[in-house]
């Protein structure tokens, strides 16, 4: 298969990334016969060095045209980077919006697993851990609060902000209906999570849920309420299969769920459109305090890698290599520095990476 990957490194630890990501591709494309072409663009901070804008048109159109795009992180030291002293929409991560809207990525997929050998870093208590868990955030991306209208007044010396949070029903059936679809591939169990005793937002939400479920009488549906959600999560996280959300309640549960697998490095992601189209970024950011010192943990950007190649290429058994590949490496004993363990071997980036590449 011949596929076309944009990749953008962006800022702090994204190049490093995604440079051990598209090393294990190289060796997927090797061993199963395949054709990877790369074609890098930026975003973000180094964007704005290079172009004043954190995405240009041109990015956004190479990006387009390609089959998938792989991305590492963008952004820099909140509190004491230039990139920060531009209005909001002109800051690096302002570059993450345009493209996700861009590309008309609405969908989501944040796994969260946790893996045997990396339970020791799981904050929760052995009894509520049980026999692991293994869920989904399926988030909604480019609707709700982040892209609603907001404005800031000031009225007799008081300064007030305002945010709308809207929803139509077709953008939440749309993401509705890839969560069912995901969960007729697992455990066929969807939670789908709103605030319908408070807002219209979620009132209308569960309604067109319930009308989405309807064709899928293999799922079982369960609605939830944020609040609740937040809480069963490190009540009992072995309950969720497919968690179904809106963007801002996405934001926040898809971050929880990353934090009790133990590591932030681990965690992957992909976002999709209605095509087979999608970007595959690690669930992290780009750790300006580590980067550039071998010291970031690749294997989320390589596990994002292997999501590119069951979501966007149909290439399920290459996708299973990666992540075999990743959990030999564990097994092995093998660490970077966030995940090390006493009895480990700890490794720096690039090593992880060639490790990863060996065992496909
Ligand atoms: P972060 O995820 O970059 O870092 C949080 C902590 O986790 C840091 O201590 C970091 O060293 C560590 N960490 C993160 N990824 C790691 C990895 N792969 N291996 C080892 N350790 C890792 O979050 P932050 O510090 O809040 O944000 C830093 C910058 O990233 C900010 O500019 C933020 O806006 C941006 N950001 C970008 C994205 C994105 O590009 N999708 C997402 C979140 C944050």
């Amino acid at each position: 298969m011949d596929c076309k990957i944009v990749t953008i490194s962006g800022d702090g630890i994204g190049p490093e990334i995604v440079r051990e990501a598209c090393k294990v591709l190289d060796k997927v494309a090797q061993v199963y016969g395949h054709s990877f072409h790369y074609k890098e663009v930026l975003m973000g901070g180094c964007s704005i060095d290079a172009y004043g804008v954190p995405l240009t048109d041109e990015a956004l159109n190479t990006a387009r045209e390609s089959d998938a795009v792989l991305l590492g992180a963008v952004g820099g030291d909140v509190g004491n980077s230039r990139w920060y002293d531009v209005a909001p929409n002109l800051r690096p991560e302002a570059g993450l919006l345009a493209i996700r809207k861009g590309l008309n990525l609405f969908a989501n997929i944040r796994p969260a697993y946790l893996y045997k050998e990396l339970s020791g870093a799981c904050p929760l208590k052995k009894e509520i851990i049980g026999d692991g868990f293994d869920m989904v955030i399926m988030r909604e991306l480019t609707g709700g609060l982040y892209f609603g209208e907001r404005h800031t007044e000031e009225a007799d010396g008081v300064l007030q902000a305002t945010d709308t949070l809207t929803y139509n029903e077709n953008e939440i059936r749309r993401i509705a209906i890839k969560a069912f679809d995901i969960a007729m591939k697992r455990r066929k169990h969807v939670i789908s999570v709103d605030k319908a005793n408070v807002l219209d937002s979620s009132r209308l939400w569960r309604k067109v849920v319930e009308e989405v479920a309807k064709d899928y009488p293999e799922v079982k549906l369960e609605h939830m309420l944020v609040d609740n959600c937040a809480m069963q999560l490190v009540m009992n996280p072995g309950r969720f299969d497919v968690v179904l959300t809106e963007n801002m309640f996405g934001d926040i549960l898809s971050d929880e769920a990353s934090m009790i697998t133990g590591s932030i490095g681990m965690l992957s992601s992909a976002s999709l459109n209605e095509s087979r189209f999608g970007m595959y970024e690690p669930s992290h950011g780009s750790a300006p305090d580590i980067a550039g010192k071998d010291l970031a943990n690749p294997i989320a950007t390589i596990l994002s890698a292997a999501m590119m190649l069951r979501y966007s290429f149909d290439l399920d058994r290459e996708a299973e290599a990666i992540e075999r590949a990743v959990q030999k490496v564990l097994t092995e004993g093998y660490r970077t520095p966030d995940i090390m363990s006493e009895g480990c071997t700890r490794v720096g980036t690039v090593r992880m990476g060639d490790l990863i590449a060996e065992r496909i």
